[in-house]
Formats: C-alpha cells, structure tokens, sequence
C-alpha cells in the first residue's frame, strides 16, 4: 500500500542542480567525461527514486551524528558555513568556487578544526577500513580548508568522519594540509572499534590537479569534445551508478591498435617500476606456490584442518562454487552458447632499441563519438 509510493514521490520532486565545479566533484575519481556530459546538459537518464531517497538518508545520517557530536564535550560551530574555495575559469568567466562546511568543531584546548560527515553504504565503508583512501573527500576538504583559512589562518586540520550507514560504524580522518606546499598528510585515522593508526600518508597537489582538471573541463565544454573514457569497459561501479551511462558506451566499438608511437615522458618512470616489480614478482610467486603447496601436504598428512604455532597459523577451509557442467548439456546447445571475447593483453618490458614511427598523439573524441 505505501511501499511502493516514497519512490516514485522521491523521483517526481528531484530537481537536477545547475551543474558548475564545485569542492565535491573536484577529486581525482570522479570521471572526467561524466562531468564533460553535465558540462553539456546531456540528457542522462532519470535517476530512479530508489537512488534518490539513498542519498537523502545519507543528509539525514549525517544530521544525526552532529546531533552525537553535540552532546560530547566538542564544541561544534560555523555550521554550513559558505566560503569561497578559488576561483577557476568556466562558462568564459572567472568564477569562484564556493563550498558549504559541515562546521569547525573546537577541542578543550581551544583548537578549530574544520569538520566534513559523510554517510556511505556498507561495501565503500569496507573498502575505507581496509586501506583505500577516499580521495575524492580528500579533495573536498582541501577546498574547504583553502576557503576556511581566509577567515581563520590558523586552521590546518580537519576531521573527516564517516559512517557506515548499515552498521553505524565510523572511521575518523585527522588529516593537516600545508597550503604553501598543496601537501595533505593522513595524520591518524581512527575507527569507532577503538583502533588508531599514523599512516602519516602524504597527497600532494590534491589541490592543484582539481584546479587542472576543472581547466580541462572548460576547455571541452567550449570546444564540444569529450574526454577519452578512463575505463576499459562499462563493467564497473563508476559506469554502473552514471546516468551517461547509455550515451557514453552506445555503439561503441573498439578501435583496433595499430602503429607505435614515442612514450609521454611521465609513463616512463612507470614502466620502469612494472619491470622491476616484475623482475621480482616472478620468483616471488613461484616460492610463494611452493610454500603454500607443502603446507597443504602437511594438512593432509597430519588430516588436521589448522596447525599453529610460533605467533603463526595455517588454515585450510573449503568452499564450493557453482559450475556448468558442459558435458550435461547437448552439444549443439555448448557451441550455440559459445561467443568470442576479445581479451587484451599487456606487457610492458625493457627494450635496447627505440623504433620512433609518426603516429597521432590521444586526442578528445568529438562529442558525437
Ligand atoms: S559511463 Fe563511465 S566512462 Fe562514461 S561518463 Fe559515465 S562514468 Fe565516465
């Protein structure tokens, strides 16, 4: 009776923003073609109820944990604050970029540092806890920093708090930028279990690459082209979740390559750290192989499940998964299934001669591409 109607009512009250470069789409992640598309007003698909009521509960999520913060002994303040992150060119005029802070929260020593609460889904929380880095939010705060030291020179360090909406687990950034250096470090990051951790992880130019890449932006939205696409294919989340999504990849067809063409200078030092990666990797893996193949005797010799000892454990755990079993079906129903499917292959490796053959360099696809 009332299931099925907060979607749709979700969806009939959206209102699209007029898009511009803002702190939040600024970070290295976001697609550069996909901001192209919102550059253009490209008709994109209607985002589905479902998607938009996600997002509201993530304000909402966010709402409360400042209603938390408030009763701890923080003092938070400065709440959506508007400030001015910079300026870049767009639409053929300087403009400036504005952000809104969640606030400034002041410790018992009287220390301000800003704040930014993010409310995620359980999957990118994961990924966090285990070692990503959320650079887009990096970026975000960076910006938020900029505009926020024009009022407060003092200001250098932020908090950026997220919650994991499905479990309410938070993960705790204490990050310090050097705006003289455009340098961010990832002072400590805390989790609601009680763990720390000073990775002291350094970003550097966070700042200056968004300001470089809002340039690119304007320079395709004036001249109607696209930026290359910066995945493979359309099979993962970044393409999944893009109202483009259609218009990007329809009738898309691989170009075949052919030709050489001279390396840019800054993939050079890249190649040469996959080489030496792989010089190392090879015999690595072989070792690895025979170490985890004798321990795997040793289980089924002794017939025990797990051996321990000396601060190690090795466990041996079985799973199944799910096969077709080609040999059950009729043959001509195997080679009707049957589709080719390109598999690309790369290999990078030393060489001693250098062939130089004219080619083009990547050029933006024209906007009908
Ligand atoms: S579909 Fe993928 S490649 Fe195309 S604009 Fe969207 S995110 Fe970028």
């Amino acid at each position: 009776m009332l299931a099925e109607l907060i979607h749709p009512i979700a969806a009939m009250d959206h209102r699209e923003w007029e898009f511009r470069p803002r702190p939040s789409n600024g970070g290295p992640d976001t697609c550069l073609r996909k901001l192209t598309y919102q550059a253009f007003e490209a008709p994109q698909k209607n985002q589905h109820g479902r998607f938009l009521v996600v997002l509201d509960d993530s304000s909402w999520h966010e709402e409360l944990v400042v209603q938390w913060l408030e009763r701890t002994v923080f003092h938070l303040h400065s709440r959506q604050l508007r400030i001015a992150c910079g300026t870049t060119i767009w639409k053929g005029h300087r403009q400036t970029i504005n952000g809104q802070i969640d606030g400034i929260i002041t410790d018992l020593f009287g220390t301000d540092r800003l704040l930014e609460i993010k409310a995620i889904e359980h999957f990118t929380f994961q990924r966090y806890e285990d070692g990503t880095y959320p650079t887009n939010y990096f970026t975000q705060v960076v910006f938020y920093i900029v505009g926020v030291l024009t009022l407060n020179p003092e200001l250098r360090e932020a908090l950026l708090l997220i919650k994991n909406k499905n479990q309410s687990a938070f993960l705790e950034y204490r990050l310090r930028y050097h705006p003289e250096e455009d340098r961010l470090t990832v002072v400590e990051i805390t989790h609601s279990n009680g763990t720390h951790t000073f990775p002291n992880q350094e970003f550097i130019g966070l700042y200056r690459q968004a300001l470089a890449r809002f340039a690119v932006l304007e320079t395709h939205r004036e001249a109607g082209s696209l930026p290359i696409r910066p995945y493979i294919d359309a099979n993962n989340f970044h393409c999944d979740y893009c109202p483009f999504r259609k218009l990007c990849w329809e009738g898309f067809t691989r170009i075949p390559l052919a030709g050489q063409q001279p390396m840019r200078a800054e993939l050079i030092p890249l190649a040469q750290e996959f080489v030496d990666i792989d010089d190392r990797l090879g015999p690595l893996e072989k070792r690895w192989k025979e170490i985890k193949q004798q321990f795997q005797l040793e289980l089924r010799a002794t017939g025990r499940q797990s051996l321990y000892g000396g601060g190690y454990a090795v466990d041996s755990t079985v799973s199944s998964q799910n096969r077709l079993d080609e040999s059950l079906l009729p043959t001509a129903l195997v080679a009707r299934s049957k589709r080719p499917r390109p598999i690309e292959k790369i290999s990078i490796r030393k060489i001693h001669t250098t062939k130089h053959v004219e080619s083009a360099t990547d050029t933006p696809t024209a906007l009908a591409s």
